[in-house]
């Protein structure tokens, strides 16, 4: 019996006349796949569940922050009990402490830190206190790789951007894009050659170490090293942007897997355990420019809310006490999920090109081999869009685009593995 989205399409038509496309971040539109966007009424564990009644296995995750499925019960009581003390006091609270105590003992680079009520704001202020500390205006980003919406860092800017076609965005002057020189991923040829071209002029390289932007990439061997030495040698920093990676391809996020050590991090989504929370932090000669001690300013009304932290703080209590099995049983179903699906389209005869690491993955529906964005943009949009809609039909709940990750959670398992398969296995016939 086919989906029924009655009640779904209703609000949709509502929320249209209230809320440009109906969307408050235009990823949640399914523009790029086609198809209507269910409107979701709860979600529990790994399913999400519809105004209609549809259930969904829920293969994004709210875009990474549910790592350990939906209304995970400890974050949902500290949330709870965070509100009755009040929901913010705009003065300081045990918590941020807390928070950050937990944040430094999983990423020892990190040693001082502050939060932030977005991934957004962490690289923006990332960013501005990396040419407070050095002096220094360019900034080397790369292409694909997403760094929030801030308007230096809106340049070939991944998938939001990618999916819509536009090439940055609309307002923004021309003079401050110019300082941002977005070069392509996994190619250490052009970030010398911008360091030659603009010498003691970059104060810093922002990336993702594994892109999720543009769908899942991967750094190749050396590349991120590479990076760590050319940003060193020319006196500018390291922003290893880990607000997709950081808790989840392991606890130290992937400073700990590829062993860098970057001079700032940014995080968000996991941090945040679903509430809305960022974080920035690093060396703590360069943290210690920041307002009140030094001359970068940074602020924010409900920073370090009290809630977010309770959260956050739950989220990783959990993370850190059980990693073991967190991260061995996420490896095992993002596997078998990964793995899984790209056997049924080999068996098809549908060219895909699986890219993953731990529990982020994509599947690229192209025969080429994906290491950055042009390599990425490869891929043949409308059959993945054709897929995302023989998915939902069958009650799995893609990312809607074919340049983002999937995330899964601890709450994803042998059941859900099953389920996947036979939808991807009636997607495919279809
Ligand atoms: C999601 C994301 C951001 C932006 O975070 P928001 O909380 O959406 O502002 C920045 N960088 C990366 C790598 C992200 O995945």
């Amino acid at each position: 019996m086919p989906r029924t989205l009655i009640q779904s399409r209703k609000l949709q038509l509502r929320a249209e006349s209230l809320l440009p496309g109906g969307v408050d971040s235009p990823v949640r539109a399914f523009r790029a796949v086609g198809g209507e966007p269910p409107f979701v009424a709860r979600a529990e564990g790994a399913y999400l569940w519809d105004v209609d009644g549809n259930r969904y296995l829920d293969m994004f995750g709210s875009w990474g922050p549910m790592i350990l499925g939906h209304a995970f019960p400890p974050a949902v009581e500290a949330i709870r009990a965070a509100a009755g003390r009040s929901a913010s006091f705009g003065a300081s609270h045990a918590g941020e402490g807390d928070l950050a105590e937990l944040v430094k003992q999983c990423f020892p680079s990190m040693e001082r830190l502050r939060f932030t009520s977005s991934g957004t704001e962490a690289c923006m202020s990332a960013v501005r206190l990396a040419r407070g500390f050095t002096g220094r205006k360019f900034v080397v980003k790369f292409e694909g790789c997403y760094h929030g919406h801030s308007d230096a860092m809106l340049v070939k800017a991944g998938s939001g951007v990618a999916t819509l076609g536009i090439p940055g965005s609309a307002g923004i002057p021309e003079e401050t894009a110019m300082h941002t020189l977005a070069l392509p991923f996994n190619d250490l040829g052009a970030v010398q050659a911008a360091f030659d071209a603009y010498p003691e002029q970059i104060a810093c390289i922002i990336v993702e170490p594994v892109v999720g932007n543009a769908g899942t990439i991967l750094p190749e061997t050396g590349y991120l090293h590479g990076l760590r030495q050319l940003a060193t040698k020319n006196g500018a920093l390291l922003i290893l942007d880990e607000v997709m990676t950081g808790f989840r391809l392991s606890l130290g996020g992937a400073q700990q897997v590829f062993g860098i050590k970057p001079d700032l991090t940014t995080m968000g989504k996991i941090i945040g355990g679903g509430l809305p929370c960022g974080a920035f932090g690093g060396r703590a000669d360069v943290m210690e420019f920041l307002a009140p001690l030094g001359p970068v300013y940074q602020a924010g009304t409900l920073s370090g809310n009290p809630l977010a932290m309770a959260a956050g703080i739950a989220t990783l209590e959990h993370l850190i006490a059980h990693q073991g099995e967190v991260y061995s049983g996420l490896e095992r179903t993002s596997a078998a999920m990964a793995d899984g699906v790209a056997s049924l389209a080999q068996e098809a005869g549908i060219a895909i090109t699986t890219t993953r690491v731990g529990s982020m993955f994509t599947w690229f529906f192209t025969d080429q081999p994906v290491k950055d964005f042009t390599t990425a943009a490869t891929s043949d949009t409308a059959a993945f869009g054709r897929f995302h809609h023989a998915m939902m039909e069958a009650g799995v709940w893609l990312p809607p685009s074919q340049f983002e990750a999937m995330f899964i959670s601890t709450a994803h398992g042998a059941a859900e593995v099953a389920l996947l398969l036979e939808a991807a296995r009636q997607a495919f016939v279809a």
